[in-house]
């Protein structure tokens, strides 16, 4: 699988970027998965740590709080199926409850 992580590079020193690229809904639906492109991960898979990589969060939010249940960590290889599902599927709007209201 070719990899392009050519033409930039990263400033030593200042704090690893973290970049939001989409999130991912679960059969649960106050579960999401927030998929990132994060430098520096150590991918979980094949233990490889990579100058960009896919951190994969899943949260559980309710009215109020919003909590983090997992944290996956993936080089580009091994999160790619996060990657290209989450840049494929455009977030559908979240369902209107008008059960309690
Ligand atoms: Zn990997």
């Amino acid at each position: 699988m070719p990899e392009a992580i050519t033409g930039q590079e990263t400033a030593r020193g200042r704090r690893p970027m973290r970049e939001l690229i989409g999130r991912m809904r679960t059969k649960d639906p106050s579960v999401t998965e927030e998929v990132y492109l994060t430098e520096l991960v150590r991918c979980q898979e094949c233990e490889q740590t990579v100058p960009i990589g896919i951190e994969v969060v899943t949260v559980k939010r309710d009215k109020n709080f919003r909590k983090v249940l997992r944290h996956g960590y993936y080089c580009r290889a091994h999160g790619h199926d996060y990657e290209t599902d989450v840049q494929n599927r455009p977030m559908r709007p979240p369902k209107k409850r008008t059960d309690k209201n």
